[in-house]
């Protein structure tokens, strides 16, 4: 990176790349777990359900590309081996193994959950110390609030319907 641009960051810049790297993890492993689900889905509402988890999988992508592209001006190198993903990350992997529309939209709500945490955590660290890394965290964490919140429209859906055909 530009030595103005270091020069500006008021933080340990390894410690910021440590969480950057873990970041980036979770966003690999939370767009397979979306790409995936979005092919296995079934049951009521599955085509509305995988649109929803392909769009979401898109964007997870788009966060990877821009954490790694942060990680790279700040002068570290993004996570080279799948393998490592799962050390690194925070919010971790639930494979799709129950593809019942009920089950992947619980399953990807505890990620977004466990996302919009990492997120206003990072958030709250790069405030003052980084200008450049806080507008990036804060276009993320937009998205991950609106992601949790399209789920849950989803499920909240979904039971209302059940609760129709029952009634
Ligand atoms: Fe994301
Ligand atoms: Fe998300
Ligand atoms: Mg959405």
């Amino acid at each position: 990176m530009g030595t103005k641009g270091r020069e500006i960051i008021g933080m340990d810049v390894q410690e910021l790349l440590g969480l950057l790297r873990r970041a980036y993890a979770d966003e690999w492993l939370a767009y397979y777990q979306y790409w995936l689900g979005a092919k296995l889905v079934k049951g009521p509402m599955k085509d509305a359900v995988g649109a929803e988890l392909l769009v979401h999988a898109t964007e997870e992508l788009l966060h990877a590309d821009m954490i790694a592209m942060r990680i790279i001006q700040l002068g570290g190198t993004p996570i080279t081996k799948p393998a490592d993903w799962y050390q690194a990350t925070n919010c971790g992997y639930e494979a799709p193994d129950d593809p019942f529309v009920k089950s992947l939209l619980v399953q990807n709500i505890k990620g977004e959950q466990c996302a919009i945490g990492v997120y206003k955590r990072l958030l709250d660290i790069t405030r003052e110390a980084d200008p450049v890394t806080y507008g990036m965290v804060l276009t993320i964490l937009q998205q991950e609030v609106e992601h949790e919140e399209d789920l849950q429209a989803l499920l909240e859906d979904f039971e209302l319907m059940m609760g129709g055909m029952r009634g």
